[in-house]
């Protein structure tokens, strides 16, 4: 079977572009987090959405299953095939255009290889800002954000990716096309089709395309880095500057002195703007389109009241752009600093911003309990109610050592955010890590309908089979 499905790959893309082994297709086979070990019978890479449709037509002829892979950035394992019998990854690098920029209706048409930065960069040629922003932008690519409806630093103020999807165009497992690049903003005619394959991380349909909403570029910027009394102090600083600044908070971070310990013992830029004295920080950004400097007015004013009140115990606020990139910094050098420091278990958990306080409160103790010296290296998106709550192995352990404890961690961390009715696949998806977990955690009403809608759409399980729920 193997060999008639390459001849019959090939005779749709070209010799070049199947890929069955050597350096070039190893490149498609890594997992940048080593979690993963991926294998596939081969690596396709169509040019065209009559490319894909015909790869699908093919892989339902062979019974083949394709795994989607975009810019293969995902921390989850989404796109790392585990079957070099049956399945193909189907990488979508060579759709890398954008199609149109819509400058009445503020969209833009974009493929699903394109990179992000690349789609962005043509929104800002074209006086727009495209509001994803994810550290990986330069290789993640549109596809696997849609997929992944991926979230980053500013969900507070636009939304999760699906909150700017105006139009996809799919192919259906079996080789169908669906041409839904409207535009529209308002259609009731059935159910929302464009939301079910938005996060459906490869198991629905291939995305080749999308109409994406594009906002206008920020005129007013500032950023904020406030030491706070207690985290408490920092989820009534939240909902204090959204309410004070008209809801043109863009991005709000929660970062713990130990992440940004780590963060600045990493790298030699980051430079904390007051002596350190407390046990945790709040980042925010403030942002609007209109021009003015009311907002950051606004925004200070908010600060100091704060300040009086003692729910910050010191703060800055910068509207420079290198002041505002170096204060950034304090919170984006915590993942590749986190990575420098050792085996890490990860969490990507969400609750309600109210209920952050108190799971923080409780959860710490019960850590301390189970690995001694563990280091929780804590920090997210406080606006939206994420967090990145990562634990670093104790200075004198061992990775291997830590390791051990993963599954027990894991289950220690899950089953209390869904005792609060949490998430813990807040914004990097289920992939093939969370599979299980997934199936523990929720009702089993709600798995009975993730399958129902799998088997719908894909009865064969040929499109990522093994991810985000099983049939
Ligand atoms: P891939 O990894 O290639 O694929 C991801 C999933 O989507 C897989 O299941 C794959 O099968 C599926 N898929 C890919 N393309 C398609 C398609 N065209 N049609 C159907 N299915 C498809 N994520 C966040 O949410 N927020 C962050 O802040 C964030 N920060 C990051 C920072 C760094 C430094 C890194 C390395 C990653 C970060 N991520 C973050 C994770 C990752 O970048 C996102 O999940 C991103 O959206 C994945 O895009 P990708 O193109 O790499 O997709």
């Amino acid at each position: 079977m193997a060999d008639e499905l390459i001849d019959a790959l090939v005779d749709i893309v070209g010799a070049g572009q199947v890929l069955t082994g050597g350096e070039q297709a190893e490149r498609y086979l890594t997992e940048w987090r080593g979690a993963f070990k991926p294998r596939a019978a081969a690596i396709v890479r169509p040019a065209d959405v009559d490319e894909i449709s015909r790869v699908l037509a093919v892989a339902a002829r062979f019974n083949a299953a394709i795994v989607a892979q975009a810019g293969n950035t995902g921390t989850v394992g989404g796109s790392a095939a585990d079957d070099p019998r049956r399945q193909v990854i189907l990488n979508l690098q060579r759709l890398n255009r954008v199609r149109e920029i819509d400058a009445d209706n503020a969209t833009i048409t974009v493929e699903a290889g394109c990179t992000l930065a690349d789609a962005q960069r043509a929104a800002d040629n074209a006086g727009f800002y495209l509001p994803i922003q994810l550290a990986s932008a330069e290789r993640c690519r549109i596809g696997g954000n849609l997929a992944t409806n991926a979230g980053g630093l500013n969900v507070v103020h636009y939304g999760n990716t699906r909150d700017l999807v105006l139009g996809l165009e799919v192919v259906l497992a079996d080789g169908r096309v669906w041409d839904n690049l409207t535009g529209l903003r308002k259609d009731n005619s059935g159910y929302d089709l464009n939301d079910l394959f938005v996060g459906s991380e490869g198991t629905l349909g291939i995305i080749s395309a999308a109409v994406l909403e594009l906002a206008d570029p920020p005129r007013q910027r500032a950023v904020a880095f406030c030491a706070l009394a207690d985290v408490q102090s920092g989820v009534a600083l939240q909902s204090r500057l959204q309410r004070e600044t008209g809801r043109h908070v863009v991005g709000c971070e929660l970062i713990s002195a130990q992440a940004l310990t780590l963060a600045c013992d990493y790298s030699a830029e980051c430079r904390m703007p007051f002596t350190p004295h407390s046990d945790w920080y709040l980042l925010a950004e403030v942002a609007i389109s209109a021009a003015g400097d009311w907002l950051i007015r606004a925004c200070e004013s908010t600060l100091a009241e704060a300040a009086r009140q003692g729910l910050i115990v010191n703060h800055v606020v910068a509207d420079a752009p290198g002041a505002m990139a170096d204060l950034w910094r304090l919170r984006t050098s915590i993942p590749p600093a986190q990575s420098a420091a050792g085996a890490s278990i990860k969490h990507d958990i969400s609750l309600p911003v109210s209920k952050l306080p108190a799971f923080i409160a409780d959860m710490t103790p019960r850590l301390y309990a189970a690995v001694s010296g563990i280091r929780p290296c804590i920090f997210g998106h406080i606006g939206d109610g994420n967090l990145h709550f990562n634990l670093t192995r104790p200075v004198d352990m061992s990775d291997t050592d830590f390791r051990a404890h993963e599954a027990g961690l894991h289950r220690l961390v899950h089953d209390r955010v869904a005792a609060l009715r949490g998430s813990i696949a807040a914004e990097h998806g289920v992939g093939r890590l969370k599979v299980d977990e997934i199936v523990r955690l929720k009702a089993p009403v709600e798995i009975d309908m993730l399958r129902a809608v799998k088997k719908a759409l894909d009865p064969d399980n040929r499109l990522n089979p093994g991810a985000v729920v099983r049939i």
